[in-house]
């Protein structure tokens, strides 16, 4: 994983991060490393995520190595925008199945103050721009985007190959129904 080392300076009041990459990239255990920081620093935070994800806990925000936080499932980006009321920091994880409202709750949320921390595969299976996270980008103050390492060959994962046939765009999985890949092995797998 490579960060950019400015992300732990304390960031401006009303901004959005955004935590990118692949699967198995380590986006939310970054996220969750940010919300302890923020919570050390005695701010208030609020975490969400899409209803739909419900891999291993409806409660919680679960990395696959199991660092948990705390999380509220909700339907769509609007209910954030009247549960994050009086918080300071507000994390959304797998933002990538959200509607493209995500992006003016956003903005609405930082507008307001808020620092807000996206979490949420670039990409989908087929490697294109996956649901409300290319605008979302566009409109961030910082990215970061995180890698996996590529399982046939070692070099940077930017794609997450989907081993089995089902081509839906939301497919819940977990490891064994994806694999990191870079680019040229990508390739040479479709
Ligand atoms: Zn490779």
């Amino acid at each position: 994983m490579f960060l950019e080392s400015h992300i732990d300076q304390p960031m401006q009041k009303g901004c959005i991060e955004v935590i990118c990459g692949s699967m198995f990239s380590g986006k939310t255990e970054e996220l969750i490393r940010r919300l302890k920081r923020a919570e050390f620093a005695k701010l208030k935070t609020a975490v969400f995520k899409p209803q739909l994800d419900v891999r291993y806990d409806n409660k919680h925000v679960v990395s696959h190595d199991s660092n948990t936080i705390v999380s509220t499932p909700v339907s769509s980006p609007s209910e954030i925008l009247d549960l994050a009321n009086d918080s300071e920091v507000v994390a959304i994880d797998e933002a990538q199945f959200f509607n493209t409202n995500l992006v003016d709750v956003c903005n609405k949320l930082a507008n307001q103050g808020k620092r807000v921390i996206i979490a949420g595969l670039d990409m989908d299976f087929l490697g294109k721009p996956f649901g409300a996270m290319p605008k979302i980008l566009a409109i961030a103050e910082h990215i970061t985007k995180v890698h996996a390492i590529c399982i046939d060959c070692g070099e940077i994962a930017n794609h997450s190959f989907r081993l089995n046939k089902n081509k839906d765009l939301v497919q819940l999985g977990q490891k064994d129904e994806y694999k990191p890949l870079c680019r040229q092995c990508f390739v040479n797998n479709i």
